[in-house]
């Protein structure tokens, strides 16, 4: 039997609609959302990136502004910049381009952002904050896949799950928010012995690797749910995601397709945790 596919354009644009609502009900009170983000150098997807999340904050009512730097910019230019958005009221979100580049400390510049504006979930406020369950802006895609989980009933509780990748933005804190939702997890990387023996047993198998078709039907557990968060750009051009779709799909009990799985998810996340901060922002300005 065919797995059922987990449309992730389809629920993005329910989870942008409600950020919407919430976006326009703050305006009317004074506050528009705002968010700011910082790139560096010329990387061509995080150019087409930045411009999906500007297109996405403009049809949700989020203000937003790019700021760009060339390749060859100077660190504490940019940490000097962040600064000035730090204490921006017009501005309740930040966010840094990754990958930055080289002669850069990510670190440095990561931690630069005011706490209560790091939608991104990327400061190690936050991270710690995820570590102890108590999250205030939970790395989008990961919260993503989270939301994917809910929206489609999926049990997380006592259910194991595996997986792919360990990497600071997806894998570390996928495997946080899983742990926190009561499952038993297992984190794999490419230094991990005899990789199939550890997806096949996954009632949940998240992919997070950046290598095409890694993942065959042979890896998996009849009936699991496999969540793709790999975008691999092909030598034809085409976007393929890290599971073979057209053979997992059917032994799985649900799977993610790539486009149109996580990747709108990371999106609408970003608007969410965008919202949230101009709530509190707002809801400090009033003192409560
Ligand atoms: P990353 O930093 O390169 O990390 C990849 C991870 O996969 C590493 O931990 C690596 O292990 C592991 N890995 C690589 N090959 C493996 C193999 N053969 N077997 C087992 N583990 C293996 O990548 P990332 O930033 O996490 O991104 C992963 C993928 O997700 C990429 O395709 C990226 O484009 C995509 N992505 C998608 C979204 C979205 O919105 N859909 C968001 C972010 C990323 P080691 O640590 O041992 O090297």
């Amino acid at each position: 039997m065919s797995a059922k596919i987990i449309d992730g354009k389809r629920l993005s644009q329910e989870v942008r609609g409600e950020c919407q609502a919430r976006a326009a009900r703050l305006a009317e009170k004074g506050t528009q959302p705002g968010l700011a983000v910082v790139i560096v150098g010329d990387n061509p997807a995080s150019i087409v990136y930045v411009r999906n999340k500007a297109k996405a904050c403009s049809e949700t009512g989020i203000y937003s502004e790019v700021h760009e730097f060339p390749e060859n910019a100077d660190q504490d230019e940019v940490i000097g910049r962040i600064q000035e958005l730090n204490r921006n009221p017009g501005i309740h979100g930040i966010l840094v381009q990754l990958p930055l580049p080289r002669h850069f400390d990510s670190s440095r510049v990561i931690e630069s952002v005011a706490v209560e504006k790091d939608v991104d979930g990327f400061h190690l406020y936050n991270i710690g904050a995820l570590v102890t369950g108590s999250s205030i802006f939970p790395p989008c895609t990961p919260n993503g896949v989270m939301k994917m989980l809910e929206k489609y009933d999926i049990p997380i509780e006592g259910q194991h799950a595996v997986i792919v990748g360990r990497s600071n933005i997806v894998g570390k804190p996928m495997a946080l928010m899983l742990l926190q939702k009561g499952a038993t997890v297992t984190i794999c990387t490419s230094r991990t012995r005899n990789l199939s023996e550890h997806t096949s047993r996954a009632d949940i198998l998240i992919v997070a690797a950046g290598r095409p078709c890694l993942v065959t039907a042979m890896m998996v557990k009849p009936g699991a749910t496999v969540i793709d968060v790999g975008i691999n750009r092909l030598p034809d051009g085409k976007l393929a995601g890290d599971v073979d779709f057209e053979s997992v799909k059917e032994k799985a009990g649900y799977i993610t397709p790539v486009p149109g799985g996580v990747g709108p998810m990371t999106i609408a996340m970003l608007l969410c945790n965008t919202v949230v901060a101009a709530e509190q922002a707002h809801a400090r300005l009033q003192g409560n």
